[in-house]
């Protein structure tokens, strides 16, 4: 039998996230809006999650966009062949920035019972973020509304796997578990 995949509502969850943001300011001020400009190697991008690419139309004037093998860049089998990553060239329209963008700095981790947590974000990046260096607080409905919308992603089941398969790497990577934002189990 085969079951269909249904695809998140991302103009709800665009929508929802619309205003979110991680201080009462630019928090690009603080950097230079690193996170957003390329890197020396121009490596620095975004992934999509699946299915929301149809948010996106072939390149913008303020991105382009690489087509990636997801076993050749870490994406569990369940995801579709090709995955889309984003390229900024130039400052975005906030209104259609990517979810990831909308996230960040903070990060899902599922604990092996099905708890949610959010945490700061342990990927290694080309950039240090000013937020997760200082651990400045991050404002609460920014992270209530990033919570909600990751509760909303997990019921796809290609995201809950790669949040899973990221957990279990992270857990082995720090020995434990990173210092918790927020927790669906509180
Ligand atoms: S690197 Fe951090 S502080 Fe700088 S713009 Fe990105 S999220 Fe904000
Ligand atoms: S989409 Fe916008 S917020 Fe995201 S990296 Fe590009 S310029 Fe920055």
């Amino acid at each position: 039998m085969i079951t269909m995949i249904e695809t998140p509502d991302y103009n709800y969850l665009y929508a929802l996230t619309r205003a979110a943001t991680p201080l009462d300011g630019d928090c690009g001020l603080l950097c230079g809006s690193v996170c957003c400009r390329p890197d020396r190697k121009n490596s620095l991008g975004v992934y999509l999650f699946p299915g929301e690419e149809a948010l996106f139309n072939g390149d913008g004037d303020w991105y382009t966009r690489e087509y990636h093998d997801p076993a050749e860049h870490g994406f569990p089998g369940n995801w579709s062949d090709p995955v889309h990553f984003i390229k900024c060239h130039a400052p975005c329209p906030r209104e259609a920035r990517p979810l990831a963008c909308r996230f960040f700095p903070l990060a899902p981790h599922l604990l092996t019972d099905g708890t949610l947590l959010l945490i700061h974000e342990t990927a290694r990046l080309p950039y240090r973020c000013p937020l997760i260096e200082k651990k400045v607080p991050l404002r609460g409905d920014f992270t209530n509304t990033v919570a909600l919308a990751w509760q909303i992603l997990l019921k796809d089941p290609r995201i809950r796997r790669l949040v899973e398969e990221d957990s279990r790497e992270r857990e082995k990577m720090l020995r434990g578990i990173p210092r918790i934002l927020w927790s669906s189990a509180i």
